[in-house]
């Protein structure tokens, strides 16, 4: 099988900076260390992670999370908590170590800084992820969380002071369409996209590369925003099969039939060694007859 290996692909700088400081932590901490949720939304680096002794304290709501934490380090993940969250680990007597990306740690201050200026703030996210419960609760009540157009119609602002903001690793071409129908709605709005650069590159490659494969292989996990958005974007931009694969063995030969050449990309947390079995599993495939 040829296969097409899509650059950039595979782990961003936010990644990289949270194991460096996940690392540090571990090596310099006698006591307990927990990850308050996947440090990066992927399977095998949290296997990893806990294999060096970070527990995973895995609960969709933050402050529930924190609850079960007896003492010890707490390390917030690189997709960032509330300032509520933050305080109540202070007030629990933990240690917190904070490993938020820099580029949501921009769109937190952001948020803040538009609802101190008075601005009710629109924000399209995905509902259930951490990264806009982290945001929200920069300003509650004045930031209005948004995944699809109906969100966007059931809105009722008033005031002349709106702002539309996203979160960092959504599809840059549904996002556009989203923030279009803000502004549609409420022309006064100011724009402000923070999606990251690496979702953003990481994009524009898949798509890119997919013109010229038969069939494109994101390897990463369900879990992972930024990877299900490359599936989906390869899906409705360039019009090819997509599949998310999160380990080797979830390739699906049936994928396969009349395929020549695929394309592998992957997600910003995914570790290379497993896109590199997957790239080496496909290079090895017999392609039909
Ligand atoms: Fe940061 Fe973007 Fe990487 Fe998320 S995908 S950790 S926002 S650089």
């Amino acid at each position: 099988m040829e296969v097409i290996k899509i650059t950039p692909r595979g782990y961003c700088h936010g990644v990289v900076d949270a194991f460096r400081i996940a690392k540090r932590v571990r090596e310099e901490t006698n006591g307990p260390v927990h990850m308050l949720g996947m440090l990066v939304h992927n399977t095998h680096a949290t296997d990893d992670l806990q294999a060096q002794g970070i527990a995973l304290v895995d609960q969709p709501d933050r402050l529930a999370g924190l609850s079960q934490i007896k003492e010890g380090t707490v390390i917030f993940t690189a997709h960032g908590v509330s300032p509520q969250v933050k305080q109540r680990a202070v007030e629990l007597g933990l240690k917190p170590v904070d490993a938020t990306c820099s580029d949501v740690v921009r769109t937190h201050e952001l948020v803040k800084d538009l609802a101190l200026q008075g601005y009710e703030v629109v924000y399209i996210g995905r509902k259930g992820h951490p990264e806009p419960e982290g945001v929200v609760g920069e300003a509650p009540g004045k930031v209005y969380l948004v995944q699809d157009p109906e969100d966007i119609d059931a809105l009722d602002l008033k005031g002349d002071r709106i702002a539309v903001t996203c979160q960092t690793t959504l599809s840059v071409w549904d996002t556009e369409d989203l923030i279009g129908r803000v502004k549609a709605r409420y022309p006064q709005a100011e724009v402000h996209n923070e999606i990251c650069r690496a979702t953003q590159e990481r994009q524009e490659a898949a798509v890119e590369a997919a013109q010229h494969v038969d069939l494109v292989i994101v390897v990463g996990s369900p879990r992972s925003s930024n990877s299900l958005r490359l599936v989906e974007v390869v899906k409705k931009l360039a019009n090819k099969p997509a599949y998310l694969v999160d380990r080797l063995e979830d390739v699906d030969l049936s994928w396969f039939s009349g395929v020549k050449k695929v394309g592998v990309t992957s997600g910003a947390s995914t570790p290379s060694q497993l896109t590199r079995r997957v790239i080496e599993y496909l290079e090895a495939l017999e392609v039909p007859a």
